[in-house]
């Protein structure tokens, strides 16, 4: 007899499945989930024959109905794909992989689970139990966007012991310097247009939001990537540029894979938010807006590029 505990709102999906193997005493994420799957009579599982995305998909469907949510719903509340720029079967197989430990090769990959100290406490008062919030574990993020504190990295999503936060503090990382959050208010905005991206993707109004970036970067003598514009001198600085001058480095490099030695370098995937094409990695946008428009000027921008959406 299984027991099915609920997620609550925002709870990230690997911390839920850890959460169902550890009240039900099981040793293992994928056992757990293929016996949902067999609990919610979604078909005997198999093993080489099918594709893979099938049995992935399966597995989301056993997870929803075991959250009394549809597949929707499940994956719209505790993924992060929205944000990501993934689709809801390249989450799918995702989710598969991280049930195998293996990390994959798209980008952005968050590599390590992230969590607050200061969210346990009140987690465990609310619910009585700690859980994995999706927020901490958006690419890019490194502070708790409620408390303003430096998150806790640790080494492995799915080692099963460090399922359950309270039982994994001991084998945390060296915390971000949370002295950063308050001294770069870029980053501040950064963190609000990511969650905000998990209700309304950015990069689906990706030619919208390119035309206004592209418009302020021009604005602001910025030079956009290819640097073919008459009116922008060719010794203009770059996004990238005006980046390291808004953001602390090791964030830019650990986050984007920017190095210090690229300033005054045009050709980098943080640039091409100004070319067109929707060609930049999606959390891009969300540092290039943050860098280029005051906050009431990137409500406006949402504002007016969400109605494909709504
Ligand atoms: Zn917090």
């Amino acid at each position: 007899m299984l027991i099915l505990p609920k997620p609550v709102d925002n709870e990230f999906v690997l911390g839920f499945i850890g959460r169902i193997t550890h009240v039900n005493l099981e040793g293992s994420c994928f056992k757990i989930v293929r016996a949902l799957v067999a609990h919610f009579n979604l078909g005997m599982e198999v093993t080489s024959l099918r594709p893979h995305y099938y049995q992935a998909e399966r597995h989301i469907q056993a997870l929803a109905l075991a959250s009394d949510k549809s597949v929707d719903e499940f994956l719209f509340c505790h993924f992060n794909f929205p944000a990501e720029r993934r689709t809801p079967r390249v989450a799918a197989k995702w989710l598969d992989r991280q049930m195998c430990r293996k990390n994959g090769r798209e980008y952005p990959e968050r590599k390590r689970p992230y969590l607050c100290r200061e969210c346990i406490p009140q987690q465990v008062q609310e619910f009585d139990f700690p859980f994995w919030h999706r927020h901490h574990q958006l690419p890019g993020l490194y502070w708790c966007p409620v408390h303003k504190t430096a998150l806790l990295a640790f080494d492995h999503w799915l080692a099963e012991d460090a399922l359950i936060p309270v039982a994994a503090l001991a084998s945390v990382r060296t915390p971000a310097t949370a002295a950063d959050f308050d001294k770069y208010p870029v980053l501040q905005s950064f963190c609000e247009l990511m969650i905000g991206s998990l209700r309304r993707p950015l990069w689906m109004s990706v030619t919208r939001i390119e035309d206004c970036l592209r418009r302020r970067a021009i604005e602001l003598g910025l030079r956009p990537d290819g640097g073919d514009v008459a009116t922008v001198p060719n010794d203009s600085p770059f996004l990238s540029d005006l980046a390291f001058a808004e953001c602390p480095a090791w964030w830019l490099e650990e986050a984007f894979g920017l190095q210090r030695t690229t300033v005054g370098k045009g050709r980098l995937a943080l640039n091409r938010v100004l070319s067109g094409g929707g060609r930049a990695p999606p959390m891009s946008y969300a540092l290039a807006i943050a860098l280029l428009f005051s906050p009431r000027e990137r409500a406006d921008i949402l504002n007016k590029s969400s109605h494909l959406l709504e």
